[in-house]
């Protein structure tokens, strides 16, 4: 397939890295396979330590001349590519619904926030602050570019939280290479030869590769800035790696986010957002509702109603146009989120909805499906309240004491998200303020926007993305003293 706007024309077949503008094979390739077919993909370059340093040195040498033209030149070029995207949308669904098991409308609703972003982002300027103004003197705080900034990413919103990072990074007057993660390389690689297109050489890169990858660009001397989105384990070494050259770094974590339905809530309203929530993805979503605490007054209703909503979600392969929900993204983590349907047997776990026993897309031949599951109020102690699943599995607990609730939904190491639900919603701001999270919400969850900050409390992540304080995130905060003698 090709895009045949005029300018912005792509290959949607092959794929390289751009480095410093340039198009560039590898001698080594590999592939990933569909999530909802098990077919094979087309080939991606596997970046070698060498073309990790020619990306770094050409980052480093735009950046001199890209960290000087006027913040308004380039959030233009911001637009630029934003147009050209927009240009290329359909084929970017279909390649993004391939890669990440994302139904049509997913990938859409992905692409459209990333647009959003794109734009929004553009008009966004970190302000000049003037701290002290007397007769003798000024003091005022600037901020400025750190130089050549990586992005790495998952692969469960690949071009979202790629392109989230490389907008706030270029519009401060970094220039940024951009690592998409190996199971989800392709729309990021796109993007890549997109940007060729719209900005000076090397200002924006992309290179595609294995597990070696990562550690080569966190642990080089040349890179400025490591901004992070993955799992909390691999946070660690990130920032561990990035400690022996001082690198600054963001780390957008892992997530077990808890909500607590109040017993006022409107069943009919909240059940039918909390489904949704929990199984945007399959489960797939730092800011999916993990943990539903429930209150006991209204629990079995509730359950009832929530396990009759989850079961008209339709789930099904990309190509299916009223697929709500994919596959499992790919086969590690299939085989790591089954590890979790197993042990409802050997845990003795109340099942409300689904496990392996019946009928769905799990018992195609083909597609790393899983069916949607509740786990109808299992120990908090269990595996499944204590660990991010990240798949369709989610488990219902039940509450009666509000400080108690309170406390369950804190104890964890995880703190991303959280929400409360209730008609009350002074009530439910004020318990929502003493939740341990990065990001609370009344009455919505995973509700996000390009000019809100959002990061992760305690083993969720350092920093935040987005906004204003996102854009801090790619400076060096400057004091400059002027007296007037
Ligand atoms: P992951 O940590 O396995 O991988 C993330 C990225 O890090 C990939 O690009 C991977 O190639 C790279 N990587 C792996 N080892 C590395 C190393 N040693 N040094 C540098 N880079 C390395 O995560 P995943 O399985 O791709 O994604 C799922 C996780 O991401 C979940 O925990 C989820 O909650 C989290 N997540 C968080 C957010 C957020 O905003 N907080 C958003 C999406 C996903």
């Amino acid at each position: 397939m090709a895009s045949t706007t005029p300018g912005y024309t792509l290959d949607f077949d092959t794929f390289h890295n751009t480095i410093n503008n340039v198009l560039t094979r590898t001698q080594t390739t590999r592939h990933t396979l569909d999530p909802s077919t098990e077919v094979p993909l087309p080939e991606v370059p596997v970046a070698t330590q060498d073309d990790v340093d020619a990306a770094v040195r050409a980052g480093q040498a735009a950046f001199s001349a890209w960290r000087e033209r006027p913040v308004d030149e380039r959030a233009a070029h911001l637009e630029r590519f934003a147009d050209a995207i927009e240009a290329n949308l359909a084929d970017f669904a279909a390649l993004l619904g391939r890669e990440a098991g994302k139904p049509v409308q997913a990938a859409n609703m992905e692409l459209a926030f990333a647009l959003g972003h794109l734009r929004a982002t553009a008009k966004l300027r970190v302000p000049e602050v003037v701290v002290e103004e007397s007769e003798e003197r000024t003091a005022s705080v600037r901020y400025v570019p750190l130089g050549v900034g990586v992005g790495i990413v998952p692969w469960n919103f690949p071009v979202l939280l790629g392109l989230g990072k490389l907008d706030a990074a270029l519009l401060t007057g970094n220039t940024f290479i951009w690592k998409p993660s190996p199971f989800a390389p392709y729309s990021a690689l796109k993007l890549g030869e997109l940007g060729a297109l719209v900005f000076p050489p090397g200002v924006l890169q992309v290179l595609s590769g294995d597990d070696g990858l990562g550690p080569q660009l966190t642990a080089h001397p040349g890179v400025a800035k490591v901004s992070f989105t993955g799992s909390s384990a691999t946070g660690k070494k990130v920032m561990a790696s990035c400690a022996a050259t001082l690198k600054r770094v963001t780390l957008e974590l892992g997530g077990n986010d808890a909500a607590i339905v109040c017993p006022d809530a409107d069943l009919a309203t909240v059940v039918p957002k909390l489904g949704a929530l929990a199984f945007l993805h399959s489960g797939q979503i730092c800011m999916d509702v993990k943990r539903l605490y429930v209150h006991a007054s209204i629990y079995d209703a509730f359950l009832t109603q929530l396990v009759a909503f989850v079961k008209t979600l339709k789930m099904a392969g990309a190509g299916d146009p009223d697929a709500f929900t994919g596959p499992v993204q790919n086969s590690a983590q299939y085989a790591r989120v089954r590890g979790l349907y197993a042990d409802i047997a050997e845990q003795n776990w109340a099942v409300a909805l689904g496990g392996l026993g019946g009928e769905g897309p799990h018992r195609q031949a083909k597609g790393y499906f899983l069916p949607p599951t509740i786990i109808d109020n299992p120990p908090d102690a269990s595996r499944i309240v204590v660990e991010e699943p990240f798949g369709p599995i989610v488990p219902v607990l039940k509450w009666s004491d509000e400080a108690d609730v309170v406390r369950r939904a804190n104890d964890s190491m995880m703190g991303l998200g959280a929400s409360v639900w209730s008609a009350d919603v002074a009530n439910a701001e004020r318990l929502a303020r003493r939740l341990e999270a990065g990001t609370v919400w009344v009455n919505s969850h995973f509700e996000l926007a390009p000019h809100v900050p959002f990061g992760g409390h305690k083993w969720s992540g350092i920093g935040v993305d987005w906004g204003v304080e996102g854009m801090k995130g790619w400076c060096n905060p400057q004091a400059v003293w002027v007296r007037k003698l």
